[in-house]
């Protein structure tokens, strides 16, 4: 599709030699003629076409390796002036084996960024590279620096925001280990770099100790993997400083509290402060090691290679005493942590014939009693019984060991979640105290690991492929007044629908059946399994053409890069949220500040319309707060926030799961590529309109041109005027309504003509 390509080099027809192959000799002489080969294992190499006879090609991988292949197993390479190209719009020949060569070129030389189209993609490079601090910040805020990079994304947002006037968001996406968190650090250290001065981003930087010491962990895939979603919103001043922020974090993974798998560990802030705490604070928590407590024996894993959890723990207090949590605040979150630990260790007796248990009354149980500062006893009943109601009456239910283990786990992941929520809102306090807005922003996105999601593993895949499309489809075109039916889309919509409209406004009738009202009906329905839900998918979504039932508890979801097929083992797991009643009453009857908190947080919640509908169907004994449902909402709000912002995309890749610095495994990386669909937004940006120009620098490059050129001519008619004389064909370009938007290669011919003429 690049005829016009001043690159593309067809090989020849005519000079056959006898055997009715091309003459080799001739392809020496002419450019080099380079084609990809995909070999068994999948991946590509570069070889050279000596010959092309009917549909045959002789190649050679070196002087000695030369093979008969089928000319349409060959791709053809680019030429090698463009190799490590920026931007992969440029390619003349677009393929996987080419974009994945050129990351790969660029990749090797330490240059981890390059652009996408509007999509900046950073590959982590697993080494310290030397590409950031005040040097590099000084020449990209100069503009002396061009290459891609987090920086120019930042340094553009910072730009538009002054110049356009309207909040920008960075959005960063990738699996987990890709990068994003370090990434977002790194647009806000620029940010922070060159916006700041009143000292509150040094506030805003020393929140990241505290959201990964409570917020992250280490998993197989990172030592520092984040377990929640983070939007934080940087708020400027009139005069365009730094004046505040706003952090909302999202879902937290509740479920590492309690269990967590082989080699990998639980939240940092427990091993910082089993390792950190002063003898005081240790005596007055009844604090022991690590090695001690049952919620962090069973993945066996209890240090991190590298990491001094001591200093950490140093660290995490620092920052708090930044943004203002008081000491005594500090030691009430700490004694949160090891009830939360103790409470692990909590263990049951069974009491009588019918296997109901209770709690045994030992240290444990006492240490948490004096820690949430409640009477062991109403600990006791918390922990092994349930109210119900039935027939308007209320009774008491003992529970059985694997209840009462249960509610235990919910009690311990409750606090836990609420105690994170707290300190969010308590940094939140901090960076906004005081400070006046001019209301501008720029918000950026890490968003949350995609096959690591805790709730449904396309949520983040969703909201990205959501924003990109609308980027890309509407914020090009359409705000440009551009007939954008004419660009050659594939419609997303039918794939966005599985997901149904976000908005929870809209009333039941309104909605169409989608996966999230799916899931959580079946959550709410006492006999639901995993099973039950993947047949429902598969009995309301069957007509939706981005939709596809697989054997047992799968399904596949065609998005528009391509198919992913999701299985839903532990998808009705994650989304339940039970916390009895009983243990909710318990929190608020504590002595203690926090639980207090946790227990009016949780009620209110329980307050709103959509929850009690549900508690209709779940029966009044516990609080169902379905994670989907808390997280809908979320959705919504997000979505809306960001939708009012303009975009800009960064994509992290992991180059290999071995986290070691260069080694590129080409299909780990294509596999990425194509889950966010970048090939796809690289060839939109292609075949669409990627070259652009304001009707007034149009018209001032090339108006001289003009037979007859008239001075007064206003921008837009001297443009067109040029389009005309030059025979720019019609499809070749669109009139917006401030730019003219031009296919690949046309600005060349114009280039070409004005550089002669100069
Ligand atoms: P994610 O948030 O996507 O799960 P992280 O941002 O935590 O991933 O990155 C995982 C690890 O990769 C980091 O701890 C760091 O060692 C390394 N890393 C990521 N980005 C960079 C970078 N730009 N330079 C050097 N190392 C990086
Ligand atoms: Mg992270």
């Amino acid at each position: 599709d690049d005829g016009d390509s001043p690159y593309a080099c067809s090989p020849s027809v005519d000079n056959k030699d006898s055997r009715g192959w091309d003459d080799v000799s001739v392809y020496n002489a002419k450019k080099k003629n380079y084609a990809w080969f995909q070999a068994p294992d999948g991946n590509w190499e570069l070889a050279k076409i000596l010959s092309v006879s009917g549909t045959e090609s002789l190649i050679a991988f070196s002087e000695t390796k030369v093979v008969k292949v089928q000319s349409d197993c060959l791709l053809r390479a680019n030429p090698e002036i463009l190799d490590g190209i920026d931007d992969l719009i440029q390619l003349s020949y677009l393929s996987e084996p080419s974009v994945l060569y050129n990351l790969q070129y660029r990749y090797d030389r330490d240059m981890i960024y390059s652009k996408a189209g509007p999509v900046l993609v950073a590959i982590n490079p697993f080494k310290t590279i030397p590409l950031y601090g005040d040097d590099y910040i000084e020449a990209y805020k100069r503009r002396k620096k061009d290459s891609p990079h987090v920086y120019a994304i930042a340094d553009t947002a910072i730009r538009e925001m002054i110049r356009d006037e309207v909040n920008q968001s960075i959005v960063i996406s990738g699996e987990s280990g890709a990068g994003k968190t370090e990434t977002a650090k790194i647009a806000m250290q620029y940010l922070a770099a060159v916006r700041g001065g009143t000292g509150i981003e040094y506030e805003i930087l020393k929140t990241n100790p505290i959201l990964e010491g409570f917020g992250n962990a280490k998993t197989a895939r990172n030592d520092n993997s984040s377990r929640f979603g983070k939007l934080i919103e940087i708020h400027f001043s009139e005069i365009g400083r730094i004046s505040g922020a706003s952090i909302q974090t999202f879902l937290l993974e509740k479920s590492r509290v309690v269990q967590c798998t082989e080699g990998e560990r639980s939240y940092h802030s427990f091993y910082q402060l089993c390792a950190g705490a002063p003898l005081s604070l240790r005596e007055k928590l009844n604090l022991k090691s690590v090695y001690e407590y049952k919620y962090l024996q069973q993945s066996n894993c209890y240090t991190i290679p590298g990491i001094n959890d001591a200093e950490e723990f140093g660290i995490v207090v620092e920052a708090l005493d930044i943004v203002h949590v008081s000491k005594e605040d500090q030691e009430n979150v700490f004694a949160m942590l090891a009830a939360v630990l103790w409470l692990g260790n909590v263990t049951f007796l069974t009491v009588d014939d019918n296997n109901h248990v209770e709690p045994v009354i030992d240290e444990a149980l006492l240490t948490v009693a004096k820690l949430l500062g409640c009477e062991a006893e109403q600990l006791q009943i918390a922990l092994s019984t349930k109210k119900m109601t039935v027939s308007g009456e209320s009774i008491v239910q003992k529970l059985t060991l694997t209840q009462a283990s249960d509610s235990r786990d919910a009690l311990a992941k409750s606090i836990y979640s609420c105690l994170f929520d707290w300190l969010v809102e308590q940094i939140n306090k901090s960076l906004s105290a005081g400070k006046r807005q001019s209301g501008r922003s720029i918000s950026i996105l890490d968003i949350y690991g995609f096959e690591s999601f805790d709730v449904c593993p396309m949520i983040p895949r969703f909201i990205y492929t959501l924003l990109l499309y609308t980027y890309v489809c509407i914020n090009e075109y359409i705000q440009d007044g551009i007939d954008w039916a004419k660009v050659d889309f594939e419609d997303n919509q039918a794939c966005l629908s599985l997901f149904e409209k976000l908005n929870p406004n809209l009333r039941s009738s309104q909605k169409p059946l989608g996966l999230l009202t799916l899931l959580d009906e079946e959550t709410t329905f006492p006999n639901g399994t995993d099973m039950s839900f993947a047949n429902k998918l598969k009995q309301h979504l069957n007509s939706n053409p981005c939709f596809k039932g697989e054997r047992g508890k799968a399904f596949t979801v065609r998005h528009y890069a391509g198919d992913v097929t999701y299985d839903t083992t532990g998808f009705l797991e994650k989304n339940r949220d039970l916390l009895h009643l009983v243990s909710i009453q318990l929190l608020s009857s504590c002595k203690c500040k926090l639980p207090q908190i946790f227990a009016s947080n949780m009620l209110s919640l329980s307050e709103k319309p959509a929850v009690g509908s549900i508690n209709k169907l779940g029966g009044a004994d516990s609080q169902k707060l379905s994670v989907m449902l808390k997280f809908k909402g979320q959705l919504f709000q997000l979505m809306q926030r960001l939708g009012k912002t303009s975009s800009h995309f960064i994509r992290c890749i992991k180059p290999n799961n071995s986290h070691s610095s260069g080694i590129y495994n080409q299909q780990l990386v294509l596999q990425q590529l194509k889950c966010c669909g970048i090939l796809e937004v690289v060839r939109i940006s292609r075949s669409g309109y990627p070259t652009r120009m304001s009707h007034q620098k149009f018209a001032r490059r090339y108006g001289f041109l003009l037979f007859d050129h008239v001075a007064s001519q206003d921008p837009l008619t001297a443009s067109v005027a040029i389009l005309q004389q030059f025979g720019i064909l019609p499809e070749m370009y669109q009139v917006g309504y401030t730019k003219l938007f031009f296919r690949t290669g046309q600005i060349g011919k114009l280039e070409d003509t004005r550089n002669r003429t100069l």
